[in-house]
């Protein structure tokens, strides 16, 4: 795809901007000093509020040329912004307007679609293998995590929170406020951004096509962020076939039904009917079990110091438990878990072979730079070498 580089003296201080909400309400917050520039050539003035008098200033910083013109508006304090202004994709020209299918409703592999009961979700148009990059997409709002916690008044909030919609690009504007509010209507921009954010490094950030990907509490696809890229990625977990719609997992795999159905109704506002949540009340027991049975072999297994002997067994059947699970994502730890053992053993073809699917399954679970899979990548490698091999053989 063909990348342009748009000149800095285009992006910097719109003329046209008008600033009436913010003279009306805060007309003494307006400072052109550099200190609420971050010394980056921002599409508006930073819109600023007062939070308290040490740390004075919470402000809206919107690049529209961002990511191939998606733009994004950050919500931070002046010194968190500088440091997310140092990221490449924010400093160099080239990398802003860089496009890699972001923000796309439609693609080859997949279209949103109206599903019924289910508000707009994402669907499979054509086969989909295990391992495919589906989507990768930059966020178009980054609120700095602990905002909510600051002092200042609920009214401010929601300026800010508008502001930073309102100035985005008009195509990312429609597109975020086109989003599920999760049946909350008490804030018009608010609700939105508490049902479709990401806790990301030290914000929470809105990925609004991501976004669009319904829950299902067994997955087919997982997301993690890379930072390099400052996108969130969207992997594809098993085969899904075309028109089945694709789904992702609001919550951690290992809650069991009763926890995750309250989680997913308090969070988002839905009972979840996905297959796990819908079976008979018998399936969902044994499921409660399996998941109870996964967490206690884990724990044996995360304990070496106390044992003198591999447990291969236990591993093993804590790989059963995950397959039966239908957990495509985070089975990576069980397999990262057998292969030690195996080593611990001095098993060198069983421990390269269960090293090998925990960098698998975990490059699409927690991406590539993931500590697990760095360790599962040395166990690989050579198993002879790794501080795990024969520790516990005797
Ligand atoms: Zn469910």
């Amino acid at each position: 795809m063909a990348t342009s580089v748009v000149p800095e003296s285009l992006l910097s201080r719109n003329p046209h901007f008008r600033n009436e909400i913010a003279d009306m309400i805060w007309p003494s917050c307006w400072e052109e000093d550099l200190d609420v520039w971050t010394g980056h050539a921002w599409s508006y003035t930073p819109l600023c509020i007062s939070v308290n008098a040490t740390d004075p200033q919470l402000c809206v910083y919107t690049d529209t040329v961002f990511a191939n013109g998606g733009g994004i508006s950050i919500v931070a304090q002046p010194s968190m912004a500088r440091q997310l202004t140092k990221h490449p994709m924010l400093q160099t020209p080239g990398l802003r307007v860089q496009s890699s299918g972001n923000h796309q409703k439609s693609t080859d592999q997949y279209e949103m679609q109206s599903l019924p009961g289910r508000g707009i979700g994402v669907v499979a148009k054509s086969k989909l293998e295990r391992g495919t990059l589906l989507m990768s997409e930059t966020p178009i709002i980054a609120f700095q995590q602990d905002t909510m916690k600051m002092p200042g008044s609920l009214g401010e909030l929601f300026l800010l929170h508008k502001t930073a919609v309102e100035r985005l690009p008009p195509k990312s504007r429609d597109t975020y406020m086109s989003m599920d509010d999760g049946g909350f209507v008490a804030d018009f921009y608010g609700d939105r951004f508490e049902s479709n954010a990401f806790n990301v490094l030290d914000y929470v950030l809105v990925f609004p096509m991501i976004a669009r990907i319904n829950h299902d509490c067994r997955p087919n696809i997982e997301y993690y962020f890379d930072r390099k890229s400052f996108s969130n990625q969207v992997h594809v977990l098993r085969t899904i076939q075309p028109g089945e719609e694709i789904t992702g997992s609001y919550i951690s795999h290992d809650m069991p039904f009763e926890k995750r159905s309250e989680r997913l109704r308090d969070q988002w506002g839905f009972t979840c009917t996905c297959a796990a949540c819908s079976a008979s009340r018998e399936a969902i027991e044994a499921s409660d079990n399996r998941l109870k049975q996964m967490k206690q072999f884990e724990e044996e297994l995360e304990q070496i110091k106390s044992r003198r002997t591999a447990l291969t067994e236990t591993a093993e059947r804590l790989i059963s438990l995950y397959e039966e699970e239908n957990i495509h994502g985070p089975i990576a730890k069980a397999y990262e878990f057998a292969a030690l053992e195996y080593s611990y053993a001095g098993h060198k073809w069983k421990a390269k072979r269960y090293a090998k699917m925990a960098v698998d399954a975990g490059r699409l679970w927690r991406g590539p730079s993931d500590p697990g899979v760095k360790r599962m990548e040395a166990l690989l490698e050579n198993p002879e070498i790794h501080p795990s091999w024969r520790r516990l053989s005797s």
